[in-house]
Order: C-alpha cells, then structure tokens, then sequence
C-alpha cells in the first residue's frame, strides 16, 4: 500500500517537552526519557521525562506553597475569572498547535481534536463566571441572637491523574473548574499523552496564573501515579481510568491522609432503540457513538439495545453508515476514525474480537486489524445474537465494537442496560416521549441522552453511577466538588452565659 498522504507535516524529530514546576519548565536533563511514537505513523514524535518521586514532591512543595500563601485562593473571584478568561482566548488561539501534537500522541483525527481543543477554550470562559458566582448560603432565622453562614472554601492542593483517550479535553474538564474553586493543582498525565498537558501549563502562566498553581509532573502510573495516591500534602485526587486503577487509588488513598477522591471510570453505556424511533438518525448516532474516538471513549454506546421487530433491519443500517466513515491517516482533514491509540489496547481489542467469534456471536461487520501502511488501525465492528452473559456483551472494550441485544418490552430494555456493573452515559431513541422519560428516569447513569449521544459541553456535570464513579466533575457541580463548606455561627450582642 501507498504511504498515507499527510496534510501536516511529522516532527523531524522528537520535541522535548520537560515538565512544570513553579512556573517554569524543567528539561528532562539527566533523566530517563520516555520516547512516543505516533501510533498512526510508527515514527517517534515526543520526548517526555520519566520524573523520580523527588520531582513529585517538588511539585507538590510548590502547589502547596502557592496554595497556602493564599496568592491564588485570595484573590477576588472578579481576578480569578480574568486569568481563566485570557487562558480561553490563549487557548483558542494556540488550537492548531495543540490539536496537532493531540493527534501525533493519540492517534485521533485534527479536525476532531480541533473541535474538541476549541471546546476546551469554552470551558475557561464559562468556568470564568463560576468563579464569580461561587458563594454559599446564610441563615437569618435563628432569632435576634445568632446569625448563621455557610461558607465554601478551597480543598487545597488537588492532583489530577488523566488517561490517553482525551488527554487535553479530559484535563480541560477539570483544571479550570478546580482554578475557579481557588485549589492549586499537580497533574499527571498518561505517559502515553503528556504534551498538551505541559502546553496547558506554559498558557496558564501566559494568562497570569501564579507560579505554583499549575504542575504538571510526568511518568508512569505505578510510579508517579502511585505516589500521587499516597501523597500526604495532596488534599484531593481527580482520577480518571479504568476500574481497576481507581480502585488501587482508593486503597492508596486510604492508607495515606483519607485525601478526598473524585473518580471518573469505565463504562459499558448503552444505546436503547425502540422501533418507533427515527431509525435513520438513530442509525447515524449508534454508529457515531461507537467509532468516535475509535471507541475509546469511556462514555462510547457499546451495547446496542434494540427492539427485536427492527433489529436485523437497524444493525444493517448501523453497518451502512459504518462503512462509509472515512478511516485514515489523523493528520488528514477529511479523516473520521483514526489509529488505536496504544499497543496494549490495539492487543486488547483485537482479543476481544476474537473473544466474540469463539463465543458464537455473529459478525455483522469488521472483526479485525485493517491495513493502512503504517500504524494501528481496527475495523469497526459489530457483533449480532450477542447474549447477556458473553464476555463481549459484559466487559468494557474501550474499541471500536459494537454487540447488540434485542428486547421485546420497555421493562425488559431497562433491565437490560441496567445489567452491568457500570452506569456511566445511555442512550435513548424513540419518538414516544413517555418511554424516553420511563427510560431516563429508570436507567442508572450519570448522562443520559435522549435521541442524541457523547453530546457535551461545560455546564453539564459529567460522572457515574455504581461502578463508574465518584463526584461530578465540570459545570457548578465541577466547582463545587473541589470545595469543602464550613458552617459559621455568629453570636450578636451580649451571650447568655452559662455560669451565672
Ligand atoms: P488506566 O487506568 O490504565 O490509566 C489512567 C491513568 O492512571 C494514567 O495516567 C496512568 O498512568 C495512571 N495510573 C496507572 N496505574 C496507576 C496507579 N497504580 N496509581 C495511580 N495512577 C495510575 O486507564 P487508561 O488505559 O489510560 O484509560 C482507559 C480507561 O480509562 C478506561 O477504563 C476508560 O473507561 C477510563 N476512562 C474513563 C473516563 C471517564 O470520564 N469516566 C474518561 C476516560 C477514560
């Protein structure tokens, strides 16, 4: 095959990014460094520092610093917005360049991570107000003597440890919340995907942040990862991976200083599709919700729960569009699906392929790797007669495969994508709006669509239900999370006293 046309340029070589500490970049001096390759173009395209404990605790000193001398938690909400303001203009401003090294990191098409780097910039802009806004309650009932306040305050130094599907966007749902609360922050992200991390951290400075309030610290997950966890001086952990990870976290967390956890996890979202739906719009969300991103998405519609007098009819009308979505090179503009973002995952998804056809479920479509010259790339994929207990049907893929359940009444529906551990994002599509409002009300996760999927934005908080997390991370709700309240009570006048 032809070498992939790329419209951008790829990096002569590596770019080394250092890390961020106190304001400042630090080079990766005497280090080890861990070397990325795009997993589109199998050439090496960044040079991340494998940071030492030391350097964690440096980051932490400096958030804590920054944090403790009140230089960020003390100014005036009116100051901490115009600081967020000028890192959304800055953001927008800096989006191609940002979007570019998001694609040769992750593998995900530019014109998406465009879209989604200029979605961040708004998550600045509308976490600005809540900075403004962010207040707490009073009670003047308690009779002529007392008066009572409740205030919010700041948790303090918070780390946020980030997975490689959506390194910027996932971090940007985050930071500019936390920033409003008033917290300092050290950040790490996945190995895999560091540099918009650090691009982040050298903007927030450009927009006046002080030094201190923005680290980011790089390496691995069970080095540095780990001893974010245990981290005595870090007061709050925002954590998004798998399951497995979060809960090694929460152990973590409580063998150190009971830190306070928000956690973002897996999922296994369904798609419920009643037969009076607009099929044609379904069809194109289902397909959309399974390949954006490749399916590596946490909140992707991986199970497909539909009525059985439509299903064969739907499933080939979900292959249809399928087919037509425009696989490739991520540095092209018109590419829709881009690479498999790790080895291991590539690995994975591929066994849970093969996994689905020992089961005996049906291949409607893909069912393997495709071959694009260069890099790693999986063909969408759906399964059909896919049962409940198939490992296929229960564990969360996090790749481009679809397995699809038929039902026959609306109760059975939501038992069905009420049978999993997860209860992270769902979907409903039907025309009849008393079974889209009996379905949301009854479906257990924590973003539900109604006829449309993955759609997002900054005032809407995002999280999950059961297995899929703690706390709510992004609009009011996001800020509110990295604040602790304190209850005040104000005596007026003279105390009657309790020895006479
Ligand atoms: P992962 O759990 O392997 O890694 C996530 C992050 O945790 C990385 O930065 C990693 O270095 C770090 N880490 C690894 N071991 C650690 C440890 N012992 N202590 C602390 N940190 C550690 O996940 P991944 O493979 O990067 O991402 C895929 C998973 O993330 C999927 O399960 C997906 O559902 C989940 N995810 C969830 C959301 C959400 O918002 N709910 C969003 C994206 C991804």
């Amino acid at each position: 095959m032809d070498q992939i046309s790329t419209r951008q340029s790829l990096p002569a070589e590596p770019r080394d990014f250092g890390f961020y500490v106190d304001g400042a970049r630090v080079p990766a001096a005497e280090r080890a460094v861990f070397i990325r390759h795009s997993p589109a173009h199998d050439v090496p395209v960044t040079r991340i520092p494998k940071c030492t404990e030391g350097d964690l605790d440096m980051a932490v000193d400096a958030a804590r610093r920054a944090f403790d001398d009140r230089r960020w938690s003390g100014l005036s909400g009116q100051a901490r917005a115009a600081v967020l303001l000028k890192a959304g203009a800055l953001i927008r401003a800096r989006a191609e360049e940002i979007a570019y090294w998001e694609t040769l990191e992750n593998g995900k098409p530019i014109a998406q991570a465009r879209g989604e780097v200029l979605g961040c910039a708004d998550m600045y802009e509308y976490a600005s107000g809540l900075a403004r806004s962010l207040h707490g309650d009073s009670f003047n009932n308690l009779g002529d003597g007392m008066m009572g306040l409740v205030t919010r305050e700041p948790v303090g130094v918070v780390g946020i440890i980030t997975p490689w599907n959506f390194p910027f966007l996932i971090l940007c749902e985050r930071v500019p919340y936390i920033l409003a609360s008033g917290c300092t922050i050290v950040v790490k992200p996945s190995e895999m995907t560091s540099a918009t991390s650090l691009i982040l951290a050298q903007i927030l400075t450009e927009a006046g942040l002080p030094d201190g309030c923005m680290n980011v610290v790089t390496g691995s997950g069970s080095t540095i990862g780990q001893a974010m966890a245990e981290h005595p001086r870090i007061d709050m952990l925002s954590f998004t991976g798998s399951t497995a990870v979060g809960r090694r976290v929460v152990e973590a967390a409580g063998r150190s200083n009971f830190k306070k956890l928000g956690l973002e996890l897996g999922g296994k979202n369904p798609q419920v599709v009643f037969a009076d739906a607009d099929l044609e719009d379904a069809a194109d969300g289902v397909a959309f919700g399974i390949a954006f991103n490749t399916g590596q998405c946490c909140v992707s519609g991986s199970r497909l729960i539909v009525e059985r007098s439509v299903a064969d009819r739907f499933a080939e009308m979900v292959r249809d569009k399928l087919a037509k979505a425009v696989t490739g090179d991520p540095l092209d503009e018109a590419t829709q699906i881009g690479a498999i973002t790790t080895e291991a995952q590539n690995r994975t998804i591929l066994s849970y392929i093969e996994k689905g056809k020992e089961e005996g479920a049906r291949l409607i479509c893909g069912g393997g790797a495709l071959d694009m010259g260069q890099g790693q790339y999986i063909a969408p994929t759906i399964f059909g007669d896919v049962t409940a207990e198939m490992v296929i049907a229960r564990d969360e893929i996090f790749g481009p495969v679809l397995t699809i359940l038929p039902f026959d009444t609306l109760d059975e529906a939501i038992a069905i994508a009420n049978d999993t551990d997860y209860g992270l994002a769902a979907s409903v599509w039907t025309k009849d709006i008393d079974k889209a409002l009996v379905v949301t009300r009854r479906v257990q996760a924590g973003r539900f669509w109604v006829n449309c999927t993955l759609a997002g934005g900054p005032e809407l908080p995002l999280g999950g239900f059961k297995q899929s997390g703690w706390g709510r991370e992004a609009g009011k709700y996001g800020v509110e999370e990295y604040t602790q309240i304190k209850s005040v009570h104000i005596e007026i006048g003279k105390r009657r006293p309790w020895i006479a």
